[in-house]
């Protein structure tokens, strides 16, 4: 069964220790023999600033990192880069859709024809912020918890001139609200449902609603944090509780996934790098139809693509 994962932080692992190679290594949770062990995939490919390399170098890095992208991993025969529906639909069999999307607009600092340029170099989708402020909005664990700036509602209506997703994950609650009011093609790439995991990275059920009412699309994601409060390690049983708890929310059509694999230090048991889908898929065909799987999968996040 062919999957879409809206999260990925592999780009980051392979710029920060150019000795690892995408094709093979057991150290990366996503690689090139794995998405080909899976078949056929969908997988979105983080640019991720780290909050370390000082503002003046940021857009550059961002530079650096796509560089990354074409030199290790469009470099393999079956990735192909996907910039559309119509790229990920005309996919041969074996091929892996790669998708390239930014975490975080500390990249283009106050410039929206930064913002352009990545567009232009094939960024799809847009995370507003990491987890601290910048020039757009505040993230998730930015104490003063601002909205979007004057500027930040330029690079929101941006991105729905260019027909972009624009990622709601790591945003604080206000700046949430504030994108959800102008925002024509909302997702969240990797969040959990705060009633079921208290942390601020998570969405409150009406922050969920929200999303379902705009058409967006939330990735569930296995972040450990993300799953649960309790002491104890996650499995795909808590993956699949966060699941079902977006269904009785009215998400059925409005949920998919978004690993973080290669962000996180730990793993999910049983989830504990991109060939594992297969098992999270074999538990869901327990609980869901297999045209409800599929839709989790995969279909929930294509049919949502705006071009
Ligand atoms: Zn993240």
């Amino acid at each position: 069964m062919k999957f879409f994962d809206a999260h990925c932080d592999v780009l980051f692992r392979l710029f920060s220790d150019p000795s690892l190679s995408f094709q093979k290594n057991s150290s990366l949770h996503v690689t090139y023999e794995g998405l080909q062990q899976t078949g056929s995939a969908v997988q979105c490919f983080a640019i991720y600033i780290p909050e370390s390399v000082r503002p003046e170098s940021r857009f550059f890095v961002a530079l650096e990192m796509i560089e990354c992208f074409y030199t290790q991993i469009l470099s393999n025969p079956k990735m192909k880069m996907v910039r559309s529906k119509k790229d990920i639909a005309s996919l041969q069999q074996g091929e892996i859709g790669a998708m390239l999307t930014l975490e975080g607009c500390e990249a283009i600092g106050e410039s929206l024809v930064q913002l352009k340029t990545l567009l232009r170099l094939g960024v799809y989708s847009v995370g507003l912020t990491w987890n601290h402020a910048n020039m757009v909005a505040d993230g998730a664990l930015e104490t003063r918890g601002g909205g979007l700036t004057a500027f930040g509602k330029r690079v929101v209506r941006t991105l729905n001139e260019e027909k972009c997703w624009i990622d709601l994950s790591h945003l604080c609650e206000r700046a949430f609200w504030d994108v959800i009011e102008l925002a024509d093609y909302p997702i969240a790439s990797h969040s959990n449902a705060y009633s079921l995991c208290l942390h601020p990275r998570n969405l409150r059920d009406e922050q969920i609603r929200a999303i379902i009412q705009k058409n967006g699309v939330i990735g569930v994601t296995f972040v450990p944090q993300f799953l649960h409060n309790d002491q104890r390690p996650a499995t795909i049983a808590d993956v699949l509780r966060h699941v079902d708890h977006i269904c009785s929310l009215g998400g059925e059509n409005h949920l998919g996934f978004g690993s973080d694999f290669d962000g996180i230090a730990h793993t999910v048991e049983g989830l504990a790098n991109v060939t594992h889908y297969a098992h999270l898929i074999n538990e869901l065909l327990k609980y869901y139809s297999e045209d409800q799987v599929k839709k989790f999968l995969f279909h929930n996040f294509y049919e949502r693509m705006p071009k």
